[in-house]
């Protein structure tokens, strides 16, 4: 019988996941990778082999929802590997808070703590648990791994977690956490051979896709980042607004007389690119339009993205580079473009041709900053903490 591990990032719109296979050698490949994205809308199924040739490329029923996804995936694995046995299953859960600094075990009572953390992460908590939960009741008794996009952050200096209200107010966890820990890992793990001269130095990642944030890296280790206790704070994100005035919540409530749920949902589905643009929140189409709106909502994600590249560059004290990923910033040459133009002070002199091909080193050979576009891989991140803590040896990529 044929072993498999499976990997699963699960979104509110989207459900990624990997299929690693034990192989002779004992150690472990990729079989297959893919998505269900536009989950809610318009529902697609893509996978592809661990050689990027395609598997599957299906319009799904417009009503799947995230559940409906689980099912899919879990038919189209069943159908393609059957007679295969899964030994173990990996998740992204993106709050781990303050009492899982590091991957775990998925025990009934880790699942518990974790639900506890949904009102901290509510656009993506409840689906990483529920694709936990549709595994036990499918697969019994396989193991789970959780992977905390908090985890990389941890060991962050003191001053860096502080939320500066009343102590007693904070004592149940409020606290800075930082979030696409899973992605910044990815790339510490990989600067050492995409990009040596830096690897050892000051680097600000710019994980910029539907959420964005910096994380500022001294010698591949977090020393701060711009989301905080939720995954709202910092960047100008697809929907989330980033770092506004505290009193502009107080005046949703006063002023306006909104109830909490509401301001949630201003707060994490209506603010953002969305918000200002009043149009999308998808950058390309934000990019495609000469509508005002669509025009300084793009003007205000790059303004804001330099602003805190500065303060992370006070952190740091200087940085060595500056590199781009996720969605927008592995596919957009025109944000990298202005958000590096914005960060010329630092020392960054953009290669335009460099950055047009996609990089991955996108400055000018004598720039004094160096500039770099690396694709992240959460999904592997996952893999790995999932092979070691269940003892299914070296996950072979
Ligand atoms: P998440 O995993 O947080 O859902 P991604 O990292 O996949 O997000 O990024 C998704 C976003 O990337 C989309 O909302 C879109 O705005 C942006 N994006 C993808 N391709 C491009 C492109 N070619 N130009 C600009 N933005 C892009």
């Amino acid at each position: 019988m044929v072993d498999f591990a499976i990997v699963l990032n699960a979104g509110s719109s989207s459900l990624k996941f990997s299929l690693y296979k034990r192989m002779d050698t004992g150690t472990w490949g990729l079989e297959a990778r893919g998505q269900i994205d536009g989950i809610g809308t318009s529902p697609r199924f893509t996978a592809s082999d661990g050689a990027g040739n395609g598997l599957a490329d299906d319009r799904l029923d417009g009503h799947v929802d995230a559940r409906g996804a689980l099912d899919a995936l879990a038919a189209w694995l069943r159908s393609r590997y059957q007679g295969s046995s899964v030994v173990g299953v990996g998740h992204r859960v993106v709050h781990g808070g303050a009492r899982y600094p590091r991957p775990t075990i998925v025990t009934p009572e880790v699942l518990e703590d974790l639900r506890q953390l949904v009102p901290l992460a509510p656009l993506h908590q409840p689906y990483n648990l529920a694709a936990i939960d549709a595994v036990i009741e499918r697969l019994p008794g396989v193991p789970q791994v959780a992977c905390f996009d908090t985890s990389f952050h941890r060991g962050q200096p003191a001053v860096a977690e502080v939320v500066p209200l009343p102590r007693e107010l904070c004592r149940g966890g409020v606290q800075r956490y930082g979030f696409h820990g899973l992605s910044y890992e990815y790339i510490a793990s990989v600067l050492p051979t995409a990009a040596p001269e830096i690897a050892r130095g000051r680097v600000i990642v710019a994980h910029l896709g539907s959420g964005a944030s910096l994380c500022a890296m001294n010698d591949g280790k977090s020393v701060d980042s711009t989301l905080g206790f939720t995954a709202l704070d910092g960047l100008c994100m697809g929907t989330r607004p980033g770092s506004i005035d505290p009193g502009v919540i107080l005046y949703l409530f006063q002023g306006l007389g909104l109830s909490a749920s509401e301001v949630e949902t201003v707060l994490y589905k209506k603010s953002g690119l969305l918000g200002v643009s009043g149009i999308s929140n998808d950058m390309r189409v934000l990019l495609g339009s000469s509508a005002p709106g669509a025009r300084l909502a793009v003007d205000y994600f790059v303004y804001r993205a330099a602003k805190e590249i500065g303060a992370l560059a006070a952190v740091l004290g200087g940085i060595d580079g500056l590199v781009f990923t996720a969605g927008i910033g592995e596919n957009s040459t025109e944000i990298r473009k202005r958000i590096c133009e914005a960060s010329a002070w630092l020392g960054i002199e953009l290669d335009e041709a460099a950055n047009d091909r996609h990089g991955p080193r996108i400055s000018r050979s004598g720039s004094r900053v160096s500039a770099w576009m690396i694709p992240t891989n959460e999904e592997l991140i996952i893999a790995r903490h999932t092979g070691v803590l269940l003892g299914l040896l070296q996950t072979r990529v």
